[in-house]
């Protein structure tokens, strides 16, 4: 079938897209099922949300070779056609394989951030684009300036974390913010 890429920087709308995408398949008679990390504490025991207060119901997956492991295996089981997964970004670089494999028999529609809090790129996300056969780029408002946003500030008492903190913080509003080239402050 199809790899589809739906990326950008937080609050761009990927999950609702992802979830728009995946409710309307429903029309072509395809079952579909959304994916998302198991660690992911903004969301409720299965579901993913978006920000808008959207929800989906959805498989959860540990962000480990072995919880990918297991992926195809929830596929078969319940029969999926289409495969959506969210926040690609949070899962290890071998998920590039994973869903590039799976795409050769399922419409598989993968979805995160391009870029981390430091604009450098997430390695499965842009390995994954680069494997596409179709990608989706979406933008948010910049919260400074009402512009395009396509770089994600992170936050730390209203400040920008420096470049040494974790890729990966768990967070949503007050801990980052969608911004433009021009209002994004590079991490010290
Ligand atoms: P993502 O998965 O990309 O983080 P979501 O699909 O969860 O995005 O949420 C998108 C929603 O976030 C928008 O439809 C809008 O209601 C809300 N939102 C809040 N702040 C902003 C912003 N600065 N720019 C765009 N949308 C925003
Ligand atoms: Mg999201
Ligand atoms: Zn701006």
């Amino acid at each position: 079938m199809t790899l589809e890429v739906v990326m950008g920087p937080m609050f761009s709308g990927k999950t609702t897209e992802l979830i728009r995408l995946v409710e309307r398949d429903v029309y072509a008679k395809r079952k579909g099922g959304i994916f998302r990390v198991s660690f992911d504490a903004r969301y409720q025991a299965t579901g993913v949300v978006a920000h808008s207060g959207l929800r989906y119901d959805a498989y959860t997956l540990e962000a480990t070779e072995q919880g990918l492991a297991k992926l195809g295996g929830t596929v078969e089981s319940a029969g999926l056609e289409t495969v959506g997964v969210d926040e690609v970004n949070f899962f290890p670089e071998s998920i590039v394989g994973v869903l590039d494999r799976l795409a050769d028999r399922k419409r598989v529609i993968a979805c995160g951030l391009n870029l981390d809090f430091r604009a450098e790129p997430f390695p499965s996300t842009m390995g994954l684009a680069a494997r596409a056969d179709a990608i989706t780029y979406l933008s948010a408002v910049c919260v400074m300036c009402g512009r395009e946003a396509t770089r994600t500030q992170r936050l730390v008492q209203g400040k920008p974390a420096t470049r040494d903190s974790p890729t990966i913080v768990v967070g949503g509003k007050g801990l980052y913010e969608p911004r433009c080239r021009s209002c994004y402050e590079p991490p010290a």
